[in-house]
């Protein structure tokens, strides 16, 4: 990197020239939400779980909003949320270096502003892909220059209803139960779900097999056969940390005939996809996001290759998997093209939305409404299960009753998570448009909580009583018309 500039001085006038910004557009704006209290205790305006990349853009933007009784809450430790330096076993991000991702419209708030102001013009023309870490620790620096309410190593473990209130149960640095008027869920891929673990690895010993989203000790598959399922993205990242450390050899079992080799929603990437997705009919998204479940996403071609470099690596297409078994300290597959056999299988089959695995939604999922509740009808097209399970959501990502009175507080809570894609469109989820996704929520946020408050905000209106006029600025001539001058 040549012509480069000093970090930290770089980035402190980044810092001064985003906070002109803020100033010039009178942000944060002042705080507006009357305070509240719940037998005796302090209310939050909005709870945010989860902050990762979607969860700092939604605090953020309620707080520039003027919505400031916010904390979000995320079970990882700091700088450790979301996949990037955990489970993330790629060099790079796929999505392309320019993206503004979480600013929220500020040119100072985007990757590019940090990195330029730290490296230089010349590095960042140079930068091919954003390495994964350097992406979270730009996410850290986001939070501290915003100064984000966000406690750490606290997990939210219940849901339940308060009055018309939500009441939270949290578990680690911070225990007990808060209450809060909003609640924003911003859980990541999983969002209300958990792995999805095909049904012939439900029986198989633990030790033989992990998730993709697992803690692997690769270093424990030096000199091991590996197998790995599928063919997307994380399928090349786990099987390429697995050879990189040393497997004997690595399979990837791969059930299509061919590789998935366009990137189809990406293609037709625009803002009238942002935007638009969300108005059209019914019909229309689940057109969109069944043929873009049927056509796959395909792997990196980095990441294609980074495997394909090692001779100990092949890809074995249309093989599916009928069975897996453990004997004899090994695991036999049955495959559609034979008997295959390895010590360690890696299950690289992404995560479901249907609310299994997640305790902490276990009080309010039998009542929330998904598209198989109606709103799917088949002329839409074929039923597809992760599809139909998906939250029928309203105009701010907020929740549906399945039965109308049962469970009021749902309109209260916003799924701002993967789960949201089937009736918002990819803006809750991925770099691309959080920030367009966090201008919704908030948006709606707000109306909502200024609705709700209408009778303060009326009593306010006619209790407010500073003069704009001192009195002295005009004198009445009424006394001194007489007849012949009145008009
Ligand atoms: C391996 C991998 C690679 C990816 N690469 C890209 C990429 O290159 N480009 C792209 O646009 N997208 C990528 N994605 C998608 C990626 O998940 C999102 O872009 C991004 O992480 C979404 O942010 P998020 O805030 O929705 O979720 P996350 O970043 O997953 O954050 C969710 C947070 O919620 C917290 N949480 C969940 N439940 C609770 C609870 N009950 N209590 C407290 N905290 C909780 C978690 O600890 C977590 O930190 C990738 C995903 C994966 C899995």
């Amino acid at each position: 990197m040549s012509a480069q500039v000093d970090n930290r001085s770089g980035l402190e006038a980044l810092e001064k020239r985003l906070a002109e910004d803020l100033s010039l557009l009178e942000l944060p704006a002042k705080s507006w939400v009357p305070e509240r209290t719940y037998e005796g205790a302090a209310v939050r305006d909005v709870v945010v779980i989860g902050a990762g990349m979607c969860g700092l853009a939604a605090t953020a933007r309620l707080v520039l909003g003027g919505i400031n009784n916010v904390v979000a809450y995320d079970a990882a430790p700091a700088g450790l949320e979301g996949p990037w330096v955990t489970f993330a076993r790629m060099e790079t991000l796929r999505s392309p270096k320019s993206l503004h991702g979480p600013a929220l419209g500020l040119p100072q708030l985007t990757f590019r502003a940090w990195f330029t102001a730290q490296w230089g013009a010349e590095a960042w023309e140079s930068l091919d892909k954003i390495p994964k870490n350097q992406w979270m620790e730009y996410l850290v620096w986001y939070r501290q220059v915003l100064d984000l309410p966000v406690r750490n190593n606290v997990r939210m473990t219940g849901i339940r209803a308060a009055g018309s209130l939500i009441a939270l149960d949290l578990e680690g640095a911070e225990t007990g139960r808060v209450y809060t008027r909003r609640l924003v869920l911003a859980t990541g891929r999983s969002g209300l779900g958990g792995f999805a673990v095909p049904d012939f690895l439900k029986e198989v010993d633990r030790q033989y097999w992990a998730h993709s989203a697992d803690e692997v000790d690769f270093s424990s598959l030096a000199g091991k056969r590996v197998a790995v399922i599928g063919a997307g993205a994380s399928s090349m990242d786990n099987a390429a940390t697995a050879l990189e450390t040393g497997a004997a050899s690595v399979d990837l079992l791969i059930r299509r005939k061919e590789m998935p080799r366009i990137n189809k929603m990406t293609g037709i990437g625009s803002q009238g996809v942002v935007h638009g997705m969300y108005q059209l009919p019914d019909a229309w998204k689940w057109k969109f996001v069944d043929y873009t479940a049927s056509t796959q996403t395909p792997p990196p071609r980095a990441s294609t290759l980074r495997v394909s470099r090692h001779a100990n690596a092949r890809f074995l297409l249309d093989c599916g998997i009928v069975a897996v078994k453990e004997q004899g300290g090994e695991l036999l597959i049955e495959t559609t093209q034979g008997l295959l056999r390895y010590d360690f299988l890696i299950a690289a089959t992404g995560f479901t939305n249907d609310f299994d695995g997640r305790p902490e939604f276990a009080a309010i999922a039998p009542f929330i409404r998904s598209w198989s509740d109606g709103r799917y009808t088949p002329e839409m097209g074929a039923a597809r299960e992760g599809m139909l399970a998906s939250p029928d959501l309203g105009p701010a990502f907020e929740f549906r009753e399945r039965e109308p009175g049962t469970c009021p507080i749902l309109a209260h809570i916003h799924c701002f998570n993967d789960a949201a894609m089937l009736t918002h469109g990819k803006v809750s989820g991925d770099i691309p448009a959080v920030s367009a996704g966090a201008d919704r929520l908030v948006r709606g946020i707000t109306a909502s909580l200024f609705a709700e408050d209408v009778d303060s905000h009326f009593a306010n209106l006619v209790a407010y009583s500073t003069p704009e006029l001192q009195g002295d600025e005009w004198v009445d001539s009424t006394p001194l018309l007489n007849k012949d001058n009145a008009l």
